[in-house]
């Protein structure tokens, strides 16, 4: 069995296929999906989506290209979804990306350190996504360190950064970027303790090799478990297994 910690079920590429989008996963072996949310417009959906589903949990958040859009309202949306809904299971997606810059960063941070205080004050861990901000990103974590536990979503960052992550307890998550020829992480990948590995799909973005550039689904969450385990020397069964023990034991599912 395999679990996706990871994906963007409401997203418009699913909107002509979702059902089938799920059934598929579940067909693959896939018994546990959480669906992101980038922004709280997508909480209705994601809502409807994770009461539909047995297989399916969610997120509440604000991602950093949508931070220039964040609001005193969209926070307290967010704080009300997850305390009142058991199936959504931590805050995020949130973070900094300083490589698209989609929003200035100043208020970037202002928009990651808000749900860092949501998520210490509802006792929720967080999604991180961080992208060429690795000192910054260490910097809050490092802040938060003892009342805030989170995951590196997508990690493609450095050694100092996996460091501080997991020295604070985190853990970390990697997508189909790793079947990329030119994936950088491939030797931190090997150093993170078995208990902390996520797997994700990041879908439908960063579809795994023989996938790449098409669009992609929680079913080829294989395809990443796969790359993982060959990189790390390890057996197929253990790096699946963990994905869905670890999966669980992050979110308290
Ligand atoms: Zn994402």
């Amino acid at each position: 069995m395999l679990f996706d910690s990871h994906c963007h079920l409401t997203d418009s590429a699913f909107d002509s296929d979702r059902e089938e989008v799920v059934t598929r996963a579940v067909a693959a072996g896939v018994e546990g999906m959480v669906t992101i949310c980038s922004d709280p417009r997508d909480l209705d959906g994601i809502l409807e989506l994770t009461l539909n589903y047995r297989e399916l949990w969610g997120t509440a958040g604000i991602h950093p290209h949508e931070a220039r859009h964040s609001s005193p309202e969209a926070l307290e949306r967010v704080r009300e979804v997850v305390h009142d809904q058991p199936r959504i299971r931590a805050v995020g997606e949130c973070g900094l990306d300083f490589h698209y810059d989609h929003s200035p960063r100043e208020i970037q941070r202002a928009v990651f350190r808000a749900q860092l205080d949501l998520a210490e004050e509802l006792g929720r861990p967080v999604v991180v996504h961080s992208r060429d901000a690795d000192v910054d990103t260490a910097h809050m974590i490092r802040e938060y360190r003892g009342r805030v536990t989170g995951v590196l979503h997508c990690f493609t960052g450095g050694a100092e950064l996996l460091a501080v992550g997991l020295n604070a307890g985190w853990y970390v998550s990697f997508s189909g970027m790793v079947t990329f020829p030119g994936f950088e992480a491939r030797d931190l990948l090997r150093t993170v303790p078995g208990d902390r590995l996520l797997v994700e799909t990041d879908s439908p973005y960063l579809a795994p090799v023989p996938h790449r550039g098409k669009r992609n689904e929680p079913a080829f969450v294989a395809r990443v478990a796969e790359a993982v385990a060959q990189l790390r020397g390890e057996p197929l069964e253990r790096i699946a297994a963990a994905s869905v023990e670890n999966a669980r034991a992050f979110y308290g599912i």
